[in-house]
């Protein structure tokens, strides 16, 4: 059986192009004893994966030119030679890139699809919303009647943040590339404000009109322009959580440093960064906790879902340019009928 995966074909250099990546035919072999054949449903695409086609090896490993790429996928298992996962079993795993995939089942997870439909999982159950959760309650730690800013609000994890931000009763800021973006942070997400950085004009003055008590807790997805803007009206031990700085990703050159910086001292903030894969101890945690608020509706969210493995680079490119609203997903394959409509 024959099946398709994508390359990396070239390292970049700035913003990450088509023609790094190539998509290929391959031979998927018969899965031997405790071995699975999984079909993949949905893909992830991440900004974090920008940094694995550098040859550079960060907390993530480096992609391998000539090599199959990867990240999350939810797939369905289609023969089984191992009884921890039987056939028709909904899997997570660390083999996306590709339509099918034979493995062991090391770091492959079980999925309950009463939880939340399957694209979730990538999602505000997955990765991203498990990012938000844990970067929020441990090192933003936001209390009630504080000032909350977020920056990528609209992404998948900032989504998240800013209603988790709100469950916890604060004042939440987001910032966002769209004005669209914005009115689903306050229209549908219960935002305070919303500021569209790309039309502010003076992001500075923005910040401080829609932080009028200053800030207390900072989740960081972009750097640069806003979180130097929050630096400057940062409260008294405010707590500013460092997930990401996706704006400075395609950087050749390292950009320069935000002036408010000094800030931090006086006013003895604490920013720290964090790698939620450190933290996968905490997964059945959140997913109890978020699980249970989006059952209960609490929790919303948004997917941007593009069809098929010849647009999983446009999906990725797009993340960079503002292309999805919450998470960017890109869909294999259908879905198998649920259990019950077997
Ligand atoms: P996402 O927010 O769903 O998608 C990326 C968003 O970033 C885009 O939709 C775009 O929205 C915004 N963006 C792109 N280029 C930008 C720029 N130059 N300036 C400002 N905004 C820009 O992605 P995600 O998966 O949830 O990731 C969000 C952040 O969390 C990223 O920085 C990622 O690296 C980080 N992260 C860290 C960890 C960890 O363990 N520390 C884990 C997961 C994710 P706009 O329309 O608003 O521009």
């Amino acid at each position: 059986m024959k099946t398709r995966e994508v390359l990396l074909a070239a390292r970049p250099t700035g913003a990450p192009r088509p023609a790094d990546f190539r998509l290929v035919d391959v031979e998927v072999p018969e899965p031997k004893p405790g071995e699975i054949l999984v079909r993949n449903i949905y893909m992830s695409v991440d900004p974090y994966m920008r940094g694995r086609m550098n040859e550079k090896q960060t907390y993530a490993q480096a992609w391998q030119i000539g090599q199959p790429a990867d990240g999350r996928a939810v797939g369905e298992v289609m023969k089984s030679q191992n009884p921890r996962f039987p056939v028709g079993a909904i899997v997570a795993s660390n083999l996306g890139w590709r339509e099918h995939y034979v493995c062991n089942g090391e770091g492959v997870l079980t999925i309950d699809r009463a939880l939340a439909p399957l694209s979730a999982f990538l999602g505000v159950l997955g990765v991203p919303g498990f990012t938000g959760w844990y970067g929020l309650k441990e090192i933003g730690r936001p209390k009630s009647g504080e000032t909350l800013v977020v920056s990528g609000a609209a992404g998948a994890t900032g989504s998240l943040v800013v209603q988790i931000g709100k469950i916890l009763g604060c004042r939440v800021v987001g910032t966002a590339g769209t004005d669209d973006k914005c009115a689903w942070l306050t229209k549908q997400l219960g935002a305070d404000a919303a500021i569209n950085y790309r039309k502010a004009g003076d992001l500075a003055a923005a910040v401080r009109e829609a932080c009028p008590k200053g800030v207390d807790a900072y989740y960081e997805n972009v750097g640069g322009a806003i979180l130097d803007a929050v630096l400057a009206i940062v409260n008294p031990f405010a707590r500013i959580a460092l997930c990401g700085m996706i704006s400075q990703y395609n950087m050749s050159t390292p950009p320069p440093g935000p002036a408010n910086i000094r800030n931090m001292v006086g006013n003895r903030v604490l920013m720290q960064g964090f790698i939620i894969s450190d933290h996968m101890n905490r997964y059945p945690e959140f997913l109890a906790e978020v699980g249970g608020w989006l059952n209960a509706g609490r929790v919303k969210y948004e997917e941007t879902i593009i069809d098929g493995l010849d647009r999983a680079v446009t999906a990725f490119l797009g993340l960079f340019a503002g292309d999805n609203t919450g998470k960017m997903i890109v869909r294999l394959g259908p879905e198998p009928a649920a259990a019950g409509a077997r």
